[in-house]
C-alpha cells in the first residue's frame, strides 16, 4: 500500500483518535510510515478545531449580505438587449405597416386606372 492510497482513507476518516475504522493494510502502513502518521495527526487536529467551532456563534453585520451581493454581481440595470429588441419590434411593425400601406396604395392606384379604362 502506498502513501497516496492511505491518505485517501485519512481524508475520509471520522473524527476519532482510534484507527479501528481503518482497513488492516492501511493500519499496518500507518504504523510504519512517519509521513502518513503526520498526515493523520494533521487531520485529527483539523477535526478538533472544526468541532470547537460548532459552538461558536458569529453574528454577521447586517450589511454583510448586501456587501457580498454587491461584490459578486453588478448592480441591476436595464439591459440594452431588451431595449434594442423593443426598438426592433417597433421598427418591424412600422416597416410592415408602411409596406402594407404602400401595397394598398399601389392596389388602389391600379384598380382606379382599370376603372378609368373600363369607364372610358
Ligand atoms: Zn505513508
Amino acid at each position: 500500500m502506498q502513501c497516496d492510497d492511505v491518505i485517501l482513507y485519512l481524508a475520509q476518516s471520522p473524527d476519532e483518535e482510534s484507527n479501528d475504522y481503518l482497513p488492516l493494510p492501511v493500519r499496518h502502513h500507518l504504523s510504519t510510515c512517519l509521513t502518513c502518521q503526520a498526515e493523520r495527526a494533521h487531520y485529527l487536529r483539523l477535526h478538533r478545531e472544526l468541532r470547537a467551532l460548532r459552538d461558536v456563534v458569529i453574528r454577521p453585520d447586517d450589511r454583510l449580505l448586501t456587501d457580498v451581493l454587491d461584490t459578486v454581481r453588478p448592480p441591476a440595470t436595464v439591459t440594452p438587449i431588451r431595449s434594442s429588441r423593443r426598438k426592433a419590434y417597433v421598427g418591424g411593425i412600422a416597416a410592415a405597416a408602411t409596406a402594407g400601406a404602400a401595397g394598398a396604395l399601389v392596389l388602389v392606384s391600379k384598380l382606379s386606372q382599370k376603372g378609368h379604362r373600363l369607364a372610358g
